[in-house]
């Protein structure tokens, strides 16, 4: 029987060190944390997961500055909302909920955030401190694979590891990440070829690759550790369901397939999704302690 590596257990854990580090801290400092998620258009599933994140600053006491801002933004629009809001001296932390409509340049507006209030570690600095393994905020996505990884006593120095894709948001901070906890590190990709010859060899594999169901048993070692981060939401043809009922949720792994062959796995939902916005709250905090000349306390949780 499988191990569940369970993402929604660890975040409640992680997200109650976090709420009473914030309460102690407010003993010494008078402000909260604050934290700028910046929206942009209509997107539905940003729509959702922003939602998810501003719940999440409330349940633990971090003030949220939410920006959701009009689809047709211009770039100069974008870049000047950016430089107030590192220039707030409330905020700690800043988010750009990605992907952003086609008009706008990712790379350039993800630079002009301060590199010291990046929330997701996507700053061109800090994804350079990523790969010469020096300290300071990491994407929280991969971040939160590490913790679970971590949590569950997955062994991982020694180990071959499998990531499929190759993001700046996901893929590749995977990858560095698991290199820097000393495993061999393989990166598979749209172009790979046999990529299951590829997954076959991890004995931890990550799965990147936004395809629903892209990896089933044949992809799979046995007693390997699989790590679903695909979350799709797939609409429901049925009548008489509400707004919440019309879709379920599934990742990049037919989780029916392998769960019977691998040590552990992670489930979607339930899995990666909550640890990453548990993830953004650590980054916040730490950049809160940081900012605030208090003790950092909580690097522990951070990779
Ligand atoms: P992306 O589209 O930017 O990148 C996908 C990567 O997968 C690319 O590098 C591509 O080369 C690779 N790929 C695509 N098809 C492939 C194939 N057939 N074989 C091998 N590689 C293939 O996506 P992303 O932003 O990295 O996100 C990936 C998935 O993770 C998406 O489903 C996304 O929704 C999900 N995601 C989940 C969380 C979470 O919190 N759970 C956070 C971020 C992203």
């Amino acid at each position: 029987m499988a191990n569940i590596l369970d993402g929604k257990k660890l975040a409640q854990e992680i997200e109650l060190v976090l709420k009473q580090t914030i309460e102690s801290g407010l003993k010494v400092v008078k402000r909260s944390p604050g934290l700028a998620v910046i929206r942009v258009g209509n997107d539905p599933a940003s729509g959702v997961y922003v939602n998810y994140k501003e719940k999440a600053c409330d349940r633990i006491g971090v003030r949220s500055f939410p920006q959701h801002l009009k689809e047709d933004i211009s770039m100069e629009e974008l870049t000047e909302k950016i430089k107030i809001l590192n220039l707030n001296e409330n905020i700690d932390g800043i988010l750009l909920q990605l992907p952003l409509p086609s008009h706008l340049n990712e790379s350039l507006l993800l630079s002009g955030i301060n590199p010291d209030k990046d929330a997701d570690g996507l700053h061109p600095l800090n994804l350079g401190r990523l790969i010469k393994g020096e300290k300071g905020p990491r994407s929280c996505t991969p971040a939160g694979v590490m913790a679970l990884l971590k949590r569950n006593e997955i062994k991982i120095e020694g180990k071959r590891a499998v990531v499929v894709g190759r993001s700046i948001l996901v893929g590749k901070p995977m990858a560095l990440m698991l290199e820097a906890a000393n495993a061999t590190v393989t990166i598979a990709h749209s172009k790979s070829e046999d990529l299951n010859f590829l997954t076959r060899e991890a004995d931890l594999l990550v799965v990147a690759a936004g395809k629903p169901h892209l990896i089933g048993e044949n992809h799979v070692k046995e007693n390997s550790v699989v790590v679903d981060v695909g979350i799709h939401r797939i609409p429901l043809n049925e009548d008489n369901l509400n707004e919440s009922q019309k879709f379920k949720l599934c990742g990049d792994v037919k989780i029916f397939e392998i769960e019977d062959k691998v040590a552990a796995y992670s489930p979607v939902p339930g899995g990666v999704g909550p640890m990453t916005v548990t993830m953004l709250l650590a980054n916040t905090v730490d950049r809160w302690q940081k900012h605030c000349g208090l003790p950092l306390t909580i690097s522990h949780l951070l990779p």
